[in-house]
């Protein structure tokens, strides 16, 4: 490409392509060769080293878009995330974790580390200061996620990357709410970014994948376990993913739109207790998310008024869907106690800020004036 610095929907189409020199064919060509010749080629490839054709024409793309040099792509997001956070620890080291982070995160955490001998302490805030009150002598990764689920906290993403460089230690982000069309983590300084391509990079509740950008060196230092590790992505889903990409800078913008209205909508309506989202001048987090966010995202919480029962109202629901997983291009909504955070405990959630009334909001790109109506109608049937 000869313009250098192209807008962002151009990277999302065009970015990385593979040419079709056989046919011309108007996208990428799909190679799903899993053995490739070994005798004089430049590059020994195979899908586990993360360097098959698709594969490699996809990094591209996304290192583009989050601005980095190198990225690698997983079968899950939790294989990115547990392939970086372990990559850079080992028994002995320490992490500081914030302390509202995706479910899954927190159970590995939980769950696996202690077994590894790699110790760990969770914020009991936000500010840089509460990472800073944990740091130890064998603190080697300080790990954030902004805006967070399913409360929308943001976290000072320039803050964060001065304290893991005054203490020499690998910031890492989890970057999946945001999408790279709403937030560069790397714009700031953070080391790391982390996606669930599962979320807005397929966009459409069909693909499972994750990615992980960063500089040339990390990423040679993630690729070494990630090759032993086995996470990759079948090259099926790395072309379907590319495909999925394309559509996702109007896809993000469109959502983030459409959360803008919801959230002005369900912030003035008497039903409603209270709403989370960081385009809402009454986030408290507002002005910080206005200085690191392009746009504010498509994922919202809301808590009904306590006489509404948060499950009869989602099943009155015509248009959107309860449903698990977030990010596509269909509205749906979830009870964070039933799924996402239903594996901690009642205090635990208490201490996260997470109520049993607490609704999640993935708003897709349907006419904000249908899911409006579907809400009223769904209010009306439960009160
Ligand atoms: C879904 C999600 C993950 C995990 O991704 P999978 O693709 O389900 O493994 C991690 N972080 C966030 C913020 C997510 O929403």
């Amino acid at each position: 490409m000869q313009n250098n610095k192209p807008g962002i929907n151009t990277i999302c189409t065009h970015f990385g392509e593979l040419e079709d020199t056989q046919f011309k064919g108007a996208v990428s060509p799909l190679y799903m060769s899993s053995s490739y010749a070994f005798d004089g080629v430049d590059v020994k490839r195979y899908p586990r080293y993360f360097n098959t054709p698709n594969q490699e024409a996809l990094s591209k793309k996304i290192a583009a878009l989050e601005k980095c040099e190198a990225v690698l792509i997983f079968g899950s997001g939790m294989a990115a995330i547990s392939t970086a956070l372990f990559a850079f620890l080992k028994a002995g080291d320490h992490v500081v974790l914030q302390k509202t982070l995706y479910g899954g995160t927190y159970n590995l955490v939980q769950e696996e580390f202690e077994k590894f001998g790699i110790e760990f302490s969770f914020t009991d805030g936000l500010q840089s200061s509460d990472f800073e009150k944990k740091i130890r002598s064998n603190t080697k990764v300080l790990y954030i996620e902004t805006p967070s689920n399913p409360l929308l906290t943001i976290t000072d993403l320039s803050a964060i990357s001065a304290l893991a460089k005054k203490h020499n230690l690998v910031s890492m982000i989890d970057n999946t709410f945001a999408s790279p069309v709403n937030q560069n983590p790397a714009d700031f300084g953070i080391d790391v970014i982390i996606h669930s391509a599962t979320k807005y990079m397929g966009g459409h509740s069909d693909i499972c994948a994750g990615a992980v950008a960063s500089t040339k060196e990390h990423i040679n230092r993630i690729f070494q376990l990630a090759k032993n590790f086995g996470g990759s992505l079948s090259d099926y889903t790395v072309w379907l993913l590319e495909r999925s990409i394309k559509t996702m800078g109007i896809r993000v913008k469109a959502q983030n739109e459409n959360a803008q209205r919801m959230a002005e909508y369900l912030y003035n309506h008497s039903d409603i207790y209270k709403v989370y989202y960081p385009g809402l001048p009454s986030h408290p987090d507002h002005e910080l998310a206005k200085s690191q966010m392009r746009g504010f995202g498509g994922m919202l919480s809301f808590e009904l008024n306590t006489d509404i029962d948060a499950m009869d109202f989602q099943r009155a629901l015509e248009l959107i869907k309860p449903s698990m997983s977030l990010a596509g291009v269909e509205s749906t909504m979830l009870s964070p106690t039933q799924t996402s955070h239903s594996l901690l405990s009642p205090q635990e959630r208490e201490k996260q800020g997470i109520k049993d009334g607490l609704i999640r909001f993935s708003i897709g790109i349907e006419e904000v004036e249908d899911l409006i109506k579907d809400i009223e109608q769904a209010l009306e049937k439960v009160k």
